[in-house]
């Protein structure tokens, strides 16, 4: 590659830089077709075009900067940050993975010593970390649907390349994840196996043959010498079956280095991250969408009414420890408004109540066919997007 000076711009150059940030796609491809713009030319502090775009968010200038030549493992910066740190530290998935898939080299360091991935998790940004830690470039898997040397036969069937792959590196690590997205793609009957992941114990409901499914592969897992496996075989160990942290969440938190697991809800079916519809009866879980839901609801109608109890008493609970609390705060003014909160309290339960008439259709099917339920019909779960 010819070498480039940094802070040598051309005119237009100047004017692409400026585009990136605050023009739009259309005007960065006419500049980009000028011939006075060099795609990898580089400002003042060494930074190319395509790490503008990338620090800035910008996931179709990146594209269409990829599309021009740009390289994406450019390392003249002044600091040593490289493309794919920049779209790390700017907190942008597809960014991320589009640099990957572009090429990026991962273990390429800063001036301080830093990787893509480590400057990510320094300053917050798990999922790019995610992200980077689970890339697999599809290339590498493929060479193994070709007969090699003297094989006969390819390694790994092609039609399996795809699903596979998809398996690597899909950041869910959760079994049924995995299930639902071999199923997404064909022909495989899975459904047996979803359901005995997610069948209860009579107690409590929590999914005895999954958490042992997880305890038992990394137990398998052939390299015992790893750093990772001890840390993990050290934290899931001393936990009993049934008690906190699952198997899932230990390992989850081991691969993807993510803690912090409070402020976000997580799939009760597949595990994925940012699931937001309640069970509109007991409003204990929490799905991805219907599919989870339906999928989880021969297990779940077992648990259903009881947690709803559950739910109800806390929600009793509450209102009446904030009655006495304003109770307490302001004997002196007029009682007129507490009497009101408590008889909203009041109605907003019993609309509950009226809440699983008003479920899906598609959902009152499904369940209806499924033989020897207990609960009836009116039990059925409907979605609702939580009040919060
Ligand atoms: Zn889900
Ligand atoms: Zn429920």
């Amino acid at each position: 590659m010819v070498h480039v000076k940094k802070g040598e711009l051309t005119q237009e150059e100047k004017e692409l830089l400026e585009v990136i940030g605050k023009g739009t796609v259309q005007e960065t491809r006419t500049l980009l077709a000028s011939k006075n713009v060099r795609v990898n030319c580089l400002d003042e502090s060494g930074m190319t075009p395509l790490m503008h775009a990338a620090y800035k968010g910008k996931l179709d200038m990146c594209k269409l900067l990829l599309r021009h030549g740009a390289d994406v493992n450019c390392h003249q910066h002044e600091h040593g940050y490289t493309a794919l740190m920049f779209a790390a530290l700017s907190g942008n998935k597809d960014i991320t993975w589009v640099m990957l898939e572009a090429g990026a080299e991962t273990d390429v360091v800063n001036s301080v010593g830093r990787t893509a991935a480590q400057m990510a998790a320094f300053v917050g940004q798990h999922d790019c970390v995610t992200v980077i830690n689970n890339f697999f470039p599809r290339e590498r898997l493929d060479y193994y649907t070709k007969p090699q040397g003297l094989d006969k036969e390819p390694k790994l069937p092609p039609k399996l390349a795809g699903p596979l792959h998809k398996i690597i590196t899909t950041t869910n690590l959760h079994p049924v994840k995995k299930c639902i997205n071999f199923l997404k793609d064909g022909e495989n009957k899975l459904d047996t196996l979803i359901k005995s992941l997610l069948k209860g114990r009579p107690s409590d409901g929590f999914p005895i043959f999954q958490e042992k499914l997880i305890r038992e592969s990394i137990r398998k897992f052939p390299y015992c010498e790893a750093t990772l496996l001890q840390q993990l075989v050290r934290s899931i160990a001393p936990v009993e079956i049934g008690s906190d942290p699952t198997a899932f969440s230990v390992l989850t938190q081991a691969i993807t280095g993510q803690v912090g697991f409070m402020d976000v809800e997580f799939c009760t079916t597949c595990g994925e991250k940012g699931a937001s519809k309640r069970c509109s009866v007991c409003k204990m879980v929490i799905y991805c969408d219907q599919t989870c839901q339906k999928t989880h609801w021969f297990a779940h109608k077992k648990m259903c009414k009881n947690l709803k109890d559950i739910y109800e008493k806390q929600r009793l609970e509450a209102a009446k420890e904030k009655r006495e609390e304003e109770n307490n705060g302001k004997l002196d003014v007029n009682s007129n408004c507490v009497n009101e909160e408590q008889s909203e309290a009041e109605t907003k339960i019993s609309q509950e109540d009226r809440g699983p008439k008003d479920s899906v259709e598609g959902e009152k099917e499904s369940l209806q066919s499924d033989a020897g339920s207990e609960c009836s019909p009116e039990a059925t779960a409907g979605l609702q997007v939580p009040e919060e």
